[in-house]
């Protein structure tokens, strides 16, 4: 049996293994450059703000508001034909300096977001696949989810 990755997981460089090693763990974890304490998303090697190298992952609560969004009726995977139309957020999380990240909202899809609605994030595993994804519901609901 051939087993094709998915088109989401570690990156070549290394550079976000934590992250998803957190979404294993149940946990979110950002960049946090341990010099000035700025948060860091996409991970990078080098702090955008000190131009430190110490850079570590540090766990954040899935929890923020929605920045910006948008619905989508074409699956640019194939995870996500059994799922069109889509809405895709964009969060920024206020427990991490701020800083946004993209996921896919999974609650009322009837019923569009709202910029700056609280969301909260859950660790999505397809047994199938080998890393989880994070996804979001707004706060106040508990599925809605069409799988
Ligand atoms: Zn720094």
């Amino acid at each position: 049996m051939t087993v094709v990755a998915p088109p989401w997981g570690p990156a070549a460089d290394g550079h976000d293994q934590q992250y998803w090693d957190g979404m294993l763990a149940g946990e979110l974890r950002l960049q946090r450059c341990h010099d000035c304490r700025t948060w860091i998303w996409g991970p990078q090697s080098v702090c955008s703000a000190c131009y430190g190298f110490d850079l570590r992952f540090e766990a954040v609560e899935p929890s923020g508001t929605v920045y910006s969004w948008s619905r989508s009726w074409y699956p640019y995977i194939d995870e996500l034909r059994d799922r069109l139309p889509y809405i895709s957020v964009l969060v920024e999380l206020p427990h991490a300096g701020g800083r946004r990240v993209l996921g896919l909202l999974v609650d009322d899809l009837d019923r569009p977001p709202r910029i700056g609605e609280a969301v909260h994030g859950f660790f999505e595993r397809d047994e199938t696949q080998p890393w989880p994804l994070l996804r979001w519901r707004r706060d106040g609901t508990d599925g809605g989810d069409r799988r």
